[in-house]
């Protein structure tokens, strides 16, 4: 097993990470921001290195900085957790000249799957069903005009760097191309460095489905069940997150579980990956991207597989075998995920900063929580709004709902707006509780058109 491990990242997945370190004998060194220092990741590690003022650039995405962490702390292992190095091939690259471990897939399949565009490429060389569009990236919107003809409006533009659903636009008609091509390009390079633009069909009314997949170094890969992601907010953000997706027939299940995997090992993947898919009202599936890291909602694949992803990073890391078969996966029960951010949602879900004075978190059988939060803790204004993740176990999807809806009617934070009140009310709505969504649910939500 690894001694020492570097967590190069912050708030609720740092907890994560250094918690399944200390429960598996594993010693943990936290990374932090001057803005970061009363953080809860900070009290739960071994060891603590501030690597720079407050500002993402600063610290957290301060590479000659984080390097040089991973260097004094002797750790022999990094874990990414999601967002910041976690998909960039130069950081793994950079460890391994260091003779530390990246705790994820191989460089080259970070690569492969980086961009939307070679990623698309390597769906279909496996034989997987991809969302039709543009082969590769589009250089102009004269050409991107040509291709919308070809599949027929509505379209998407979608930034080839993109991720976070950021980058993203729909264009209807051939006059909106010329100023939805103008504004996402600008806003691709300005947020990914990059402008160029792939152009997507858009598909009407689906679901977003995920594969949960996982390799060893020894050639062994499985499938550990789908995430129903289809609540997101307008910039195409999760906000709720389910596993399993009950209304999958079982067929389906295997066949995207299948060919998930049949993409993952075309790029030599190895370690925790999530294969996204768009699923149309027949249960039509079409690959959308690969994220080659740990994702922010693969708490319910643990509450249903009863997998530890976390464990398994680690142990596969040290060249340990795959634990199971794809025969002995089975999923049980159904569970929720809801993602409390720092955000109002009476004006705008803008983001809201200052010192949290009041959190009493919810308990209770089948509850479990993911935070970095604590009443004193100052929530800055130089991250992501994530403050916790609540996420639910029950004997089935009805069972799950109302644990959720008791869960939320007990977290109470006070100090800072955040989107519980968004949630409560949400997870309130007739059709929600009945699971008949899809990704339009939360504009029509936002337009109190959903019933
Ligand atoms: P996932 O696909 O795992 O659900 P999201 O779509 O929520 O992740 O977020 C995508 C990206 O947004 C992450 O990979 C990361 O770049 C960024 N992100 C989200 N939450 C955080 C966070 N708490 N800290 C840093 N980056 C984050
Ligand atoms: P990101 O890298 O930002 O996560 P994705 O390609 O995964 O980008 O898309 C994010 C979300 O945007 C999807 O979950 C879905 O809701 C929506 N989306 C993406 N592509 C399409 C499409 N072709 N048609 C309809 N919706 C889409
Ligand atoms: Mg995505």
């Amino acid at each position: 097993m690894l001694k020492k491990v570097l967590i190069a990242n912050r708030g609720e997945i740092a907890c994560r990470v250094i918690r399944a370190c200390r429960e598996l004998g594993v010693k943990s060194v936290a990374i932090y921001s001057e803005a970061d220092r009363e953080s809860l990741h900070v009290k739960l590690a071994d060891e603590a290195i501030c690597v720079g003022a407050g500002t993402n650039t600063d610290s957290y995405l301060n590479l000659a900085n984080v390097l040089m962490a991973t260097q004094i702390s002797g750790a022999e292992a990094v874990h990414p957790g999601y967002g910041y190095f976690s998909e960039r091939a130069n950081f793994a690259v950079a460890l391994e000249a260091l003779g530390v471990k990246f705790i994820g897939p191989p460089t080259g399949a970070i690569e492969s799957m980086g961009d939307k565009a070679s990623a698309k490429k390597a769906a279909i060389a496996a034989k997987c069903p991809v969302v039709p569009g543009s082969d590769g990236p589009v250089p102009t919107d004269v050409e991107a005009l040509k291709v919308s003809e070809k599949i027929g409006y509505p379209v998407l533009l979608k930034a080839v760097a993109g991720g976070g659903g950021r980058g993203i636009r729909r264009v209807n008609s051939p006059e909106e191309l010329g100023d939805a091509w103008r504004i996402a390009t600008a806003e691709a390079q300005a947020s990914f460095g990059s402008g160029e633009m792939l152009v997507e069909k858009f598909v009407e009314n689906p679901r977003h489905v995920e594969i949960q997949v996982f390799g060893d170094q020894h050639g062994n890969m499985v499938y550990l069940g789908e995430r129903e992601c289809s609540i997101q907010n307008l910039r195409h953000q999760k906000i709720v997150e389910e596993a399993p997706y009950a209304q999958l027939p079982e067929r389906v299940r295997k066949k995207m579980g299948e060919a998930a995997v049949r993409v993952a090992k075309s790029v030599g993947y190895q370690n925790a990956g999530t294969v996204e898919f768009l699923v149309d009202d027949k249960f039509n599936f079409y690959f959308l991207e690969m994220n080659t890291r740990l994702q922010v909602e693969h708490p319910v694949t643990e509450e249903v597989t009863g997998c530890d992803l976390v464990y398994m990073m680690l142990r596969t890391t040290s060249g340990e075998k795959l634990p199971l078969k794809q025969a002995n996966i089975e999923l049980k029960g159904h569970s929720i995920e809801v993602r409390i951010t720092a955000q109002d949602p009476d004006n705008d879900f803008s983001p809201s900063t200052g010192t949290i004075t009041g959190w009493r978190a919810p308990m209770g059988r089948g509850v479990r929580m993911e935070s970095h939060c604590y009443a004193g803790f100052t929530v800055s204004p130089f991250y992501d709004p994530l403050l916790a993740k609540l996420i639910v176990w029950g004997e089935d999807r009805a069972d799950a709902v109302r644990k959720l809806q008791a869960a939320l009617h007990e977290f109470e934070v006070e100090g800072i707006s955040t989107n519980i009140p968004f949630l409560r009310r949400l997870c309130a709505t007739p059709s929600w509780v009945k699971g008949e969504f899809d990704t339009g649910f939360v504009p029509k939500f936002l337009d109190g058109e959903a019933t």
